[in-house]
């Protein structure tokens, strides 16, 4: 049996869910349900990244401790999550006690191997980034995320011998060992090692409270990236002990946890693309795990040509989409609404008229007039699915290569040739009992080719449309998608 491990990042609970996260976690739900479908055996994480100055800050202002603040945002992630139909496996919070033990296992073992040494660091560092910038970041010696100066700072930190890892990187990257995709996100981060290099980097911080005591010493915290990567690892149940997270060294457990290492795909947008094909990857050489098997960089969604953010009041919330086009229907919009891979336009006009054209119009009024026909005439058709194998072929091919726009295209041209049947031959106005079942019945078969499909995009309506067109008798089900 195959085995089938995907990943979203763990999202930062400085912010609350918005569409971001939402393309992100429904397009690893998506995987996950159609490698289910094909018989893998799957596990799907998602979770909340909870240390860091920016949530210490947050806290503090509210007047709250950081972990109630930390609860109340991670617990809006779950419930979202949960409205949205996402099946993932395990939600794992990096404050949760046992991912906190494995970050300080991990990183003992990689001090103890010589691979995170006492250093100094001193830089630009903006506190809203929580990262050192370097002078090609700037803007007008702004950050271009914050529009502050960042402030000069120098710390005693521990650091990680990235460097260390360069060639051994450029190595699997360049053999796709370690497969970075789109083709182009690749070729960027090749060119940014081959001409930057790659310096150590700061693990740990001393002036921040909110974070992993470094086991070694405790007056430092474990940098929040260093402790956020390993949630790919404390998420699957590992749980090192006896000193080592090498699988053949710790527990039963552990190695058991360890059954879905490594990830094959870890989905997530451009902006940590840089940080997860090198610290993480780094990060695993260390600890003499294998690394990822594919990083797949998705692109990010403009609202009506403006980019999403809080001061221009546009941020779409899971929520508005749920309560204004249902869960499927939000699910279909958003995977449909841009090439995958690539950045897209969004705005509310746009998925009402594709709300209208492809769902109300397009499935759901197909299904209701076929079944009506079906049912007036009292037809009987005893369909299975998957009569179609080149249909198949052809959507499984796109959904390898993460086009889902394109898998979900492939569909809607089998449904709108369902309809140019239907208004070309007009069955309602035939009396011949076999006439009309000659035109039904091949759209009936088609429909139910494209329900069965269709689950791992919108499983609840996948499932009412399989049931009601795989029943020997058809009868005309209830509305699947109201007009807006
Ligand atoms: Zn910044």
């Amino acid at each position: 049996m195959k085995k089938f491990y995907i990943t979203t990042p763990v999202y930062y609970v400085n912010d609350v869910p918005h569409i971001g996260h939402t393309y992100t976690t429904v397009a690893a739900d998506v995987l996950a349900r159609w490698h289910r479908e094909l018989g893998d055996e799957t596990f799907f994480l998602t979770g909340t990244d909870e240390h860091g100055a920016k949530i210490e800050t947050k806290a503090g202002e509210m007047k709250i401790d950081p972990k109630a603040y930390a609860d109340g945002i991670s617990a809006k992630f779950l419930e979202a999550w949960q409205k949205l139909n996402i099946s993932n496996d395990n939600f794992i919070r990096t404050t949760d006690e046992q991912h906190v033990k494995a970050v300080q296992t991990a990183l003992q073992f990689m001090h103890d191997k010589g691979d995170i040494y006492l250093g100094k660091y001193e830089g630009l560092y903006c506190r809203g980034c929580e990262q050192y910038k370097s002078d090609r970041d700037l803007v007008d010696g702004l950050c271009p995320d914050h529009k502050v100066a960042p402030e000069k700072m120098s710390e005693e930190c521990y650091s990680f011998r990235l460097s260390k890892y360069q060639d051994q990187l450029l190595e699997l990257i360049k053999k796709d060992k370690l497969k970075i995709l789109p083709a182009n996100r690749k070729n960027e981060v090749v060119s940014f090692i081959e001409k930057e290099g790659l310096e150590d980097v700061s693990f740990s911080r001393k002036n921040i409270k909110w974070g992993i005591p470094i086991p070694w010493d405790k007056s430092h915290t474990v940098y929040v990236w260093a402790d956020a990567f390993l949630n790919y690892l404390t998420g699957l149940g590992w749980d090192p002990s006896a000193g080592s997270p090498r699988p053949e060294l710790g527990t039963k457990a552990g190695q058991a946890a360890l059954k879905f290492w490594p990830p094959t795909v870890q989905l997530m947008s451009k902006d940590i693309l840089r940080v997860h094909a090198t610290i993480w990857q780094a990060m695993l050489l260390s600890l003499g795990l294998p690394t990822s098997e594919t990083i797949f960089v998705h692109g990010y969604f403009q609202i009506n040509g403006q980019k999403m953010g809080k001061s221009l009041g546009n941020v779409i919330a899971p929520d508005d989409l749920i309560k204004k086009y249902g869960v499927d229907a939000s699910r279909y919009l958003i995977m449909s609404a841009a090439v995958f891979g690539h950045d897209g336009d969004i705005s509310f006009e746009k998925f009402d008229e594709k709300y209208n054209a492809d769902l109300a119009n397009g499935l759901g009024n197909l299904t209701a007039r076929v079944s009506n026909l079906i049912e007036k005439n009292n037809l009987e058709f005893n369909l299975k699915a998957g009569s179609d194998e080149k249909l198949v072929e052809n959507f499984s091919k796109s959904m390898q290569a993460f086009q889902f726009d394109e898998a979900l295209k492939i569909l809607w041209l089998v449904l709108r040739a369902g309809d140019e049947v239907l208004s070309d031959k007009k069955p309602w106005k035939l009396e011949d009992k076999k006439a009309i079942e000659k035109i039904l019945k091949p759209i009936a078969q088609n429909i139910l080719d494209v329900a069965v499909l269709l689950k791992p995009f919108m499983p609840e309506v996948s499932e009412k449309i399989v049931a009601q067109f795989s029943a020997k008798q058809i009868k005309k089900g209830e509305s699947l998608f109201p007009r807006i």
